[in-house]
């Protein structure tokens, strides 16, 4: 608006002169979902090409979700809530049989609990999951799984589902143990974190990420390397550089000492003098 050199007043009235219409401020009214609004969003979204536009949305958005598989999702917290009401523990992010990373497992019992986002509406993620839950059943383990809109409706009831299905009670001391990151070597992208390198300089070991020291030369740190650049050993000072300190040092006190005596008289002067008003 700044480029008109007008304001905002100036500029409406331009535009109410011009016949338009404004939207009042606010939220729109008279989008609430009314059963006939419901049923027209319905046949415009139940097309093939709305399908295939969210399938390519959600196929976009998977590679982000796999860069942290550790974040739990909104409806994943939804049923930790849930669990933790019904004071049942459970862990997060567990890895089962080496391979298959769960969402929910129970403390109590061989039970795991899914919380199935978009992604698995999808057919080839539909075959994963079977593969998956199969192998799980063999080995012991029963999996529940929950849609996004069954746990948003009621996250308890998808729990006591759960909890009748399984005999489950309430532990006496319930353990939460809720996982926020995924480091180590359970990550899927670990590449065998620090390794052990020796100082070039100073001939000591330590330990670093290998991705740090991939230079010609290896130091433990940048004082290591100053030295090697400098190609001489820095040794103590010696009593004529230290004399040298010393008189800077003397010189920046005698500095401050004669700044603070000069501010302390221009205040003096300041809260003594008469008002001068005209
Ligand atoms: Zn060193």
């Amino acid at each position: 608006m700044a480029e008109y050199q007008r304001g905002k007043p100036k500029i409406k009235q331009v535009i109410l002169d011009a016949g338009v219409v404004i939207r009042p401020r606010g939220n729109m009214t008279g989008n609430e979902w009314s059963p006939e609004r419901r049923e027209a969003h319905r046949l415009a979204t139940r097309t093939p090409e709305f399908a295939a536009k969210a399938r390519t949305a959600t196929l976009a958005r998977l590679a982000k979700v796999r860069e942290s598989p550790a974040i739990n999702t909104a409806i994943e917290r939804r049923l930790h809530d849930a669990l933790k009401t019904a004071r049942i523990g459970f862990r997060t992010q567990s890895i089962l049989l080496g391979t298959y990373l769960v969402d929910i497992e129970i403390n109590q019992a061989p039970v795991v609990i899914e919380a199935d986002g978009q992604v698995h509406s999808l057919p080839q993620q539909k075959a994963k999951d079977a593969l998956r839950d199969t192998a799980l059943a063999e080995a012991g383990y029963r999996v529940f799984r929950f849609t996004g809109s069954e746990i948003n409706t009621d996250a308890v009831a998808c729990i006591e589902r759960v909890t009748s299905a399984c005999g489950l009670v309430p532990d006496r001391e319930p353990v939460y143990d809720i996982r926020t990151k995924f480091s180590g070597e359970l990550h899927p992208l670990w590449k065998g974190g620090k390794r052990e390198f020796t100082c070039e300089t100073c001939g000591g070991t330590f330990l670093a990420q290998p991705k740090h020291r991939t230079g010609e030369h290896v130091y433990c740190s940048r004082q290591c390397s100053a030295k090697a650049r400098v190609g001489a050993k820095l040794g103590p000072f010696t009593a004529e550089h230290r004399a040298k300190i010393s008189a800077g040092k003397k010189r920046h006190h005698q500095t401050k000492v004669e700044s603070d005596l000069r501010g302390d008289a221009q205040r003096a002067a300041e809260t003594t003098a008469p008002a001068t008003l005209f």
